[in-house]
């Protein structure tokens, strides 16, 4: 079974892969030689990932997936949300990001937040979608230098510590991501295997 991951970050890639094993081939967009960005112009997180999944399968007419991820803060109305990468502009800076959240949520008490990720799957068969979520809250403080994004003032639920501190590899098995890929992951084996 052959599916394209509608991505150009090779590290979800590999990712995916290694959960995945021999029966699955995945092809990275780098390796079906599409180089472009995908247009990620949708309101929704959900929005943004089947639109990925549908502009590579009406292009190729392959067996794809794409992913969307964001967090959402329960006192910003579920923002950043999809605008998660440019929430502080184009430029997409992460360090830029973190500083609007914390300067928008300011001393108030109700930080909850989480991180979602949207899996779309789009083959000749099926189109569906699987969501992964991890709740926890934003700190007052910027704490640790792992992970990437907004990790390092996101406290998971039964943590003490922020993603950007927790080991890398015990954050790739709690994720949003992790819990999205499980999911997608299991229907591809029921279904194909
Ligand atoms: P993407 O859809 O995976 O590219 O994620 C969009 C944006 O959400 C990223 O640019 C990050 O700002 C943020 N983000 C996604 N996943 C994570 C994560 O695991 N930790 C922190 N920030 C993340």
């Amino acid at each position: 079974m052959e599916l394209i991951f509608a991505s150009h970050n090779e590290n979800k890639v590999k990712e995916v892969r290694k959960i995945l094993g021999k029966e699955f081939k995945i092809r990275s967009l780098n390796e079906i030689g599409y180089c472009e960005e995908i247009p990620e112009n949708q309101p929704t997180i959900e929005g943004n990932a089947k639109f990925k999944s549908q502009y590579i399968f009406e292009k190729y007419n392959l067996n794809v997936f794409a992913d969307d991820t964001g967090l959402e803060i329960k006192a910003l109305n579920n923002k950043p949300g999809v605008r998660s990468a440019r929430y502080a502009g184009d430029h997409k800076n992460s360090a830029d990001n973190i500083n609007k959240v914390l300067k928008e949520l300011d001393d108030l008490e109700d930080r909850s937040a989480r991180f979602k990720t949207v899996f779309s799957l789009m083959t000749k068969d099926f189109s569906k979608l699987f969501t992964g979520i991890i709740y926890g809250e934003i700190t007052k403080e910027i704490n640790g230098s792992k992970g990437f994004g907004y990790d390092p003032i996101f406290r998971p639920n039964g943590y003490s510590m922020t993603f950007g501190e927790i080991d890398i590899r015990i954050k790739n098995e709690i994720s949003h991501r992790a819990l999205a890929t499980n999911k997608l992951v299991d229907f591809l084996r029921k279904v194909y295997d």
